[in-house]
């Protein structure tokens, strides 16, 4: 698998290589979570599952939600302007993914996609294909408005990733989902992930991975707050915590994570994606916390707003313009499965 990303000087290309390869390309559970998934998790109660999620202990560092280490060394001594980034001039790119749930989730995307919609956003809902009812006209009626459908895995119960042969049986499952949906993106559930395996999907960008998590059942991150090529796709990590590590994990009561995360991203010029979930943002407060972050975020300005899709054409071409002006650019053989 060909890997190919922002930096075109070979020492940099080397340091995101290889900390791409180590967090998602050679993906296995440990044996607990093997054991979770498989006995545990589907009989238990979700208050339960969410009460022992909230009383594990994270020995993280207090600014965890920033991938200091990578981005440290990859940005030393280069200047890179905004231009060179993301089209319009503008300082990042601004992304808005929802990962659905349950068929309650579903109930409440309606509401929630109408006051992005207020406040100038569209975003991207990832359906689960094979867990609940999805609701056809629901589906005709935001990709009418310019909102995006992805495919999130294939029943959500934690493994995909089991063995190669789950995998590839399920793939096939999940490539006529993207088909009978018209989607091109796909996100793994837990963001368990594997680039190399995912390159049985019909897909035109993935968003499995992202730029450092400590906080999911396979922890780490890939280091990085931009798109890059992954084999045949463009992988697209996101990069603001999600809702539910916030509100449930942490419970935070404010926005103030996801306003740091931005203000580094924008510095940066990176992209900022979120990734929340209907079935988390119920609650009133969760509710408002969200749309005052996106009402602060349209407020400031200097943001290229874009659908996941429009992200990754924009990337391709950015990639391929750039590899026709570097002729020496550096490309890594990830081709180990
Ligand atoms: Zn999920």
């Amino acid at each position: 698998m060909e890997l190919s990303y922002l930096f075109n000087d070979p020492p940099s290309v080397q340091l995101a290589s290889e900390r791409i390869e180590a967090d998602a390309c050679q993906f296995s559970l440990s044996r607990k979570f093997r054991f979770y998934y498989r006995f545990l998790r589907p009989v238990m109660p979700i208050r339960i599952r969410q009460w022992l999620q909230k009383s594990q202990s994270h020995d993280v560092s207090e600014q965890w939600y920033l991938p200091l280490s990578l981005m440290d060394q990859i940005r030393q001594d280069r200047n890179i302007k905004s231009e060179d980034i993301w089209p319009e001039s503008a300082k990042y790119a601004f992304v808005l993914t929802h990962d659905v749930e349950t068929s309650e989730g579903m109930q409440h995307i309606a509401r929630i996609a109408d006051a992005e919609e207020e406040l100038g956003f569209r975003s991207s809902w990832n359906l689960v294909p094979y867990k609940y009812k999805i609701d056809a006209g629901l589906v005709s009626d935001l990709q009418s408005r310019g909102f995006e459908i992805g495919i999130h895995g294939y029943n959500h119960d934690g493994q995909l990733y089991s063995s190669k042969r789950v995998f590839k049986k399920r793939a096939s499952a999940i490539n006529q989902a993207i088909d009978k949906y018209q989607a091109v993106g796909f996100r793994s559930p837990m963001v368990h992930r594997n680039l190399n395996w995912l390159q049985d999907l019909n897909i035109e960008y993935d968003s499995s991975c992202f730029d450092i998590d400590p906080f999911q059942a396979a922890p780490g991150g890939v280091g990085i707050i931009w798109p890059f090529v992954a084999g045949k796709f463009i992988e697209l990590p996101y990069t603001l915590p999600q809702d539910h590590t916030l509100f449930i994990k942490l419970g935070e009561r404010t926005g103030k994570i996801w306003m740091d995360k931005l203000n580094y991203i924008q510095k940066h010029q990176g992209m900022a994606m979120m990734l929340t979930h209907p079935d988390y943002l119920i609650g009133h407060r969760e509710t408002e916390i969200y749309l005052n972050f996106l009402k602060h975020v349209r407020d400031a300005g200097d943001y290229w707003h874009a659908t996941p899709r429009a992200i990754s054409q924009w990337w391709r071409r950015r990639d391929k313009l750039s590899s026709a002006i570097t002729l020496s650019q550096t490309k890594f053989d990830l081709s180990k499965t």
